[in-house]
């Protein structure tokens, strides 16, 4: 049975399998939105992210889930790493990166490895998020978040997911795998798309809020 305060919060759903980023969203969305991701929906096609960049895959996602949920608010995220030396790689490919059996491991390995002989002044890269809003298949909004650092030589810490034990934000000595969540959520590309989505989202809430729950 769900509690009080749950039934009260409005619901935002992201259109994202990855747990990680689900509860990054909740923790930078904080207690005003109940987060669901696709979790909640194992009937759900798998979605083919085919486009060139982040926002064309961010949409494509929204419309798809927004889509199958009509009436509810939808928030996707399309997101990566983008090291400028590799000519952008991984980039829109991150998830999959190392093969369409990828894991965050051998990911990071592949990068790692790629890199080897890399010089430090030319292990600059960022994150990206681009992050649209939608609702029944049309976009609310759409805002993107970058944060700079550098790809490190080897695995540092296991906090965070993906790529985060080999990127140390600019300003730090730490990788997000080093640094604590909360740190992550005051400077990550998510956390600034995030910044602008929740002005946005405080105007759809009251309507989020009067949709039946399902
Ligand atoms: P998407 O689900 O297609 O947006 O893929 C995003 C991929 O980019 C993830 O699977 C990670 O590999 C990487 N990524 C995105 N954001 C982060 C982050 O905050 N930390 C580490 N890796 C990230």
């Amino acid at each position: 049975m769900p509690s009080r305060t749950s039934l009260q919060r409005p619901i935002l759903w992201i259109a994202t399998r990855n747990r990680g980023k689900t509860r990054e969203f909740q923790s930078l969305l904080g207690n005003r939105w109940q987060v669901r991701d696709l979790h909640a929906l194992p009937r759900m096609k798998e979605i083919r992210e085919t486009g060139r960049t982040f926002l064309c895959n961010a949409k494509i996602k929204a419309m798809a889930v927004s889509r199958a949920l009509p009436e509810r608010l939808v928030l996707a995220d399309d997101s990566g790493l983008v090291v400028p030396f590799l000519d952008g790689k991984p980039g829109v490919r991150s998830a999959r990166f190392s093969g369409p059996r990828a894991t965050n491991e051998s990911n990071r390995t592949k990068l790692l490895k790629m890199m080897k002989k890399t010089p430090k002044n030319q292990r600059k890269a960022y994150f990206q998020a681009t992050l649209v809003l939608a609702r029944s298949g049309r976009v609310l909004g759409v805002q993107t978040g970058r944060v700079w650092g550098r790809i490190t030589e080897s695995e540092l810490g296991n906090a965070g997911f993906g790529y985060d034990p080999i990127f140390q934000p600019v300003g730090f000595s730490k990788t997000f795998g080093q640094l604590s969540e909360r740190t992550k959520d005051q400077i990550s590309h998510r956390a600034k798309a995030a910044k602008g989505i929740r002005k946005l989202l405080s105007k759809y809430q009251g309507l989020a809020a009067a949709t039946c729950h399902i």
